[in-house]
């Protein structure tokens, strides 16, 4: 399988862990199609409290097998430093590189405890631990993280992490406000590569869920929009990928550096996009 080719411009695709047999033998498809796209990473969910541990690095093994670079998606929050210390270590004998450190949300139902506040420790504790061998990957809200104090306490946070040790970033999707939060980093001094995270626009109602939970604004014109349309799904997605596509040639021509998808399993959405952007 061939790697990315490192004149093009950069894309990832994030998976999640699927829950069945059939459900993993459907995604080698999908998978196959999106890396006609020669990805530099695909990355795959990990849930907090360490709820999808195995189904994460399963699939990562997965992917590395097919001969492409996988990033495991890693979060914190509620574990033990011995716990997250035999997972990394694990993940590196299985020539893992990348990892993208969180801290995670506990689902209901979990104590709080652990050893880990804030994805920033987890950074710091993988430099510790297992100096240069991950590059590290963290979390970045364009809109500002939904917990947080302010604006300007989530960017001081943002900067806390990447002097910790991260590499680069990965935004939360956004429709706007990338350009802001790049400056509003800059302006603290921090210079490491910021890449957009991508939403395809394929069903209305779990945009709005999605973005009702982790606080990424639809604009109100995109949201009219898709009420309007109601059940008619052809015309969602026609409308969705004409919106998508726009934003990343504006991305694009304005410098982000690389795009990574939220394909949520699937490959039609991300590949027309891609085919639309000639990457
Ligand atoms: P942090 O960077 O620790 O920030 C969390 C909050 O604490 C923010 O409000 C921040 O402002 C505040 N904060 C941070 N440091 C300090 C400090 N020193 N003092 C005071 N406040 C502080 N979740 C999963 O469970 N699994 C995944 O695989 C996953 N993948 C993701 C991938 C991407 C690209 C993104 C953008 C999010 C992902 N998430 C995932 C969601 C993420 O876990 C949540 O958004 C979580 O609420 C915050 O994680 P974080 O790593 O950004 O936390």
């Amino acid at each position: 399988m061939a790697q990315n080719d490192s004149t093009a411009f950069p894309v990832s695709f994030e998976f999640f862990p699927t829950k069945t047999a059939e459900g993993a033998a459907k995604h080698v498809n999908v998978r196959q199609e999106l890396y006609a796209r020669k990805p530099e990473f695909c990355s795959v969910t990990y849930g907090a409290g360490g709820s999808t541990q195995e189904g994460t690095f399963r699939m990562v093994q997965a992917i590395q097998d097919e001969g492409v670079a996988a990033a495991s998606h890693f979060s914190c929050v509620g574990a033990t430093h011995a716990k997250v210390r035999e997972e990394l270590a694990q993940l590196q004998t299985m020539g893992v590189k990348r990892i993208v450190a969180l801290r995670g949300d506990l689902p209901s139902g979990y104590g709080l405890g652990g050893e880990f506040q804030y994805a920033s420790d987890l950074v710091a504790f993988i430099r510790k631990e297992f100096g240069d061998w991950f590059h590290i990957e963290v979390a970045a809200y364009p809109e500002t993280h939904p917990q947080a104090k302010s604006p300007d306490a989530d960017l001081q946070a943002f900067a806390t992490k990447v002097k910790a040790g991260a590499d680069s970033a990965i935004t939360q999707y956004f429709f706007n406000a990338y350009y802001r939060f790049v400056e509003g980093i800059q302006a603290l001094g921090i210079q490491i590569p910021v890449v957009p995270g991508i939403m395809p626009i394929t069903n209305s109602s779990q945009l709005m869920r999605f973005s009702d939970a982790t606080g990424a604004e639809i604009p109100r014109w995109i949201r009219l929009r898709l009420q309007a349309f109601g059940d008619d799904v052809a015309s969602i997605r026609a409308f969705g990928l004409d919106v998508v596509t726009h934003l990343c040639e504006q991305l694009r021509s304005q410098g982000a550096p690389g795009l990574h998808f939220y394909t949520m399993n699937q490959s039609t959405a991300t590949l027309e996009l891609c085919r639309r952007l000639g990457l």
